[in-house]
């Protein structure tokens, strides 16, 4: 069942949205040569503790950092690390989860450190375009395989690997909730939008194919054929006319 938000519940969302967007501004900041991921983690935390709120990462299933950070070909669920240290020409994928108020918020972007290849570039700004291109249709009345074909039909346009494996979801009291937001499939199928929803849409694509693995770690997820990954999320409620971006 997919949970419907009061216009109440969606401020409060709103205020959890407001402490993860905080995080990847500053993230935006800390990015460059030599860092660690442990450093952004640290960084991260401090943020959202510093905001009344908790980071809805550490201990979700036994994971040990308050964001993920994934970095080339990791796709999601990259643990930070001390001896993870980012180089001029990588990419990092930082996710962040924040819990204030009963309810979460879920955001992520894809970072280039320095200077990067154009191929990385074009991976970047096509796999936001998509996540920017598939918000737009977000109303009431739409299917859910609008937004999973839209982030498709951008895939495909820059010939990007699609991770099909892992989705999108409901957000809310619980960091996920239902339904699944695939990053594929046609459109006008699926449940029909209606306001109330709340969901964290997150494209996951690829320089390289659509396949991808799980490192010895159980969580870190990485392409199979070791191609760059990028990835792009926001908490989007459905509103009676539209849409509103949380973590914007
Ligand atoms: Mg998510």
């Amino acid at each position: 069942m997919i949970e419907l938000k009061s216009s109440e519940e969606i401020k409060k969302m709103q205020a959890s949205g407001k402490v993860v967007s905080k995080v990847l501004k500053r993230m935006q900041l800390e990015v460059r040569p030599g860092v660690s991921t442990w450093h952004l983690d640290k960084i991260a935390e401090e943020v959202i503790r510093s905001c009344g709120a908790v980071p809805s990462f550490l201990g979700y299933g036994g994971f040990p950092g308050s964001i993920c950070a994934s970095v080339n070909e990791e796709v999601v669920h990259g643990i930070p690390s001390k001896t993870k240290i980012l180089r001029e020409g990588d990419i990092v994928g930082i996710d962040v989860g924040a819990y204030l108020d009963g309810f979460h918020a879920d955001a992520a972007l894809t970072i280039p450190v320095g200077k990067v290849a154009s191929e990385a570039q074009r991976l970047l700004e096509q796999t936001q375009k998509s996540l920017n291109k598939a918000i737009e249709l977000v109303k009431p009345g739409i299917h859910l395989g609008d937004i999973s074909n839209m982030v498709e039909t951008y895939a495909t346009a820059g010939k990007l690997g699609i991770v099909r494996d892992y989705c999108g979801h409901g957000v809310g009291r619980k960091l996920h909730e239902e339904p699944c937001v695939l990053n594929y499939g046609p459109k006008g199928k699926g449940p029909i939008l209606k306001e109330g929803m709340v969901l964290a849409i997150e494209p996951m694509l690829n320089l390289g194919g659509d396949e991808v693995e799980v490192l010895d770690n159980d969580w870190t997820v990485v392409t199979k054929d070791g191609s760059y990954s990028a990835h792009f999320e926001h908490s989007v409620a459905v509103t009676q006319n539209g849409h509103l971006i949380l973590t914007a």
